[in-house]
């Protein structure tokens, strides 16, 4: 069986157990590698070679698909991870890594509940981590840390591996000073990050390795290994031994909530509506036998499909046929032709899709990104998509 194909089985599969399913993005100020972090994501996946990751964008490297008329979307991907011998489907959101495309990282924030924050080992964090963290925070969003570009600490600046824990100490003490400053209670509640319970995890997304104290324990590779490895230019070495998308997604999936989890905490935030009513009662379980409610985050053009929607399925199912209605208009039924999600980079129809998931229809002619859309004629809309363009607080 080609690969693809075996894909395509194994994501059906997991799309119905949201215990198995994570919904997240990769939020950073720019340069600080997240393109090369997703593309190493992707190659290790399978979705991508592994020659290319880091090198070209793997956005466009698939002409033959395109060729196929199967649609590339960039901006959403879903991989198999395997954790503990148990599969995961992770949906991973693409968020711009330009500071003008503030109103896009709330978009996304919006369909995810973790974030995978990506700092330079270096530069340390910048403006727009602290713009991107307080989105994600903003939105109920569990945070994770990816300090990058480790290799340059001890290549270029020369550190050596006590310095280097004290400047990776000092990256993580300026996140966890960022979340206690924006959400004290979240902070109390769980959301520090600790290097030492797992939470962060470093590396070189450029030379395709990583490092956390959990997989540590797993592979049995000491810190002083990898501080040597890595000064002695061993970095093929280093990347077979402790490879960069096993470390962030055992991270991903051991850390970032569930959709079953995230929804209760998020619900109440982002939908001011009756939670004792049947949609709200649907949503804070994610049930898939309520209401439909589904929250568009993004419309793209398919030159095959025409408008496609994307967006965050918090209850119910959506399948091809399905009456629609999106809130704020003349009550018309938007009937969804397409029903689909992403399998790799690419658009794919499926029978049924269940509370969750990240959606991608068609059919939906009233929707616009931010709409609500429900199998009732009405519902209370979601909150408005809101983004912060500069930070409002600075912690020293
Ligand atoms: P983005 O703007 O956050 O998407 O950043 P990119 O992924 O485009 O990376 C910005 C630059 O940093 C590119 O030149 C990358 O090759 C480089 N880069 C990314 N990750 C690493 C790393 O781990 N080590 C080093 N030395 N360079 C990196």
């Amino acid at each position: 069986m080609s690969r693809g194909k075996k894909t395509v089985e194994r994501v059906m599969q997991l799309m119905n157990q949201p215990e198995c399913i994570r919904n997240i993005g990769i939020v950073a100020h720019i340069d600080h590698g997240k393109t090369t972090l997703s593309d190493n994501l992707l190659a290790g996946a399978g979705i991508i070679s592994e020659d290319l990751a880091g090198k070209a964008c793997w956005m466009d490297s698939d002409e033959e698909e395109q060729a196929r008329g199967i649609t590339i979307d960039a901006s959403n991907v879903s991989m198999v991870h395997e954790y503990n011998g148990k599969e995961y489907l992770i949906n991973m959101i693409d968020t711009p890594g330009h500071v003008d495309f503030g109103g896009d990282v709330t978009r996304a924030m919006r369909a995810v509940d973790g974030a995978v924050v990506l700092v330079d080992a270096v530069e340390g964090t910048m403006p727009q981590t602290e713009t991107v963290l307080r989105q994600a925070l903003k939105e109920r969003v569990k945070p994770v840390l990816f300090i990058n570009k480790v290799d340059r600490l001890i290549n270029e600046l020369q550190v050596d591996e006590m310095e280097m824990q004290i400047r990776l100490g000092k990256v993580i003490d300026k996140v966890n000073k960022l979340i206690k400053g924006m959400n004290e209670e979240m902070y109390n509640n769980g959301w520090k990050l600790d290097a030492a319970n797992g939470t962060v995890a470093f590396g070189s997304a450029l030379y395709n390795w990583a490092i956390s104290v959990p997989y540590m324990k797993k592979s049995g590779i000491s810190f002083k290994e990898v501080y040597e490895h890595c000064k002695k230019g061993e970095m093929k070495e280093l990347g077979k031994k402790s490879p960069l998308c096993e470390v962030v997604l055992d991270m991903v999936v051991s850390f970032l909530p569930n959709p079953k989890e995230a929804q209760p905490r998020r619900i109440g935030v982002i939908w001011h509506g009756d939670v004792n009513s049947p949609e709200g009662k649907g949503m804070i379980t994610c049930d898939p036998n309520a209401p439909s409610c589904l929250m568009v985050t993004d419309i793209s053009f398919d030159p095959h499909a025409g408008e496609v929607a994307t967006g965050r399925l918090f209850s119910g199912k959506l399948s091809r046929g399905n009456e629609m209605y999106v809130m704020g208009t003349a009550k018309k039924v938007n009937r969804l032709q397409q029903v689909g999600i992403f399998m790799g980079p690419t658009r794919v129809e499926v029978p049924e899709l269940y509370a969750g998931n990240i959606a991608a229809v068609t059919g939906l002619k009233d929707a616009i990104v931010g709409s609500t859309v429900s199998s009732l004629m009405e519902m209370t809309p979601f909150e408005s998509l809101e983004h912060y363009s500069e930070p409002v607080v600075t912690v020293a």
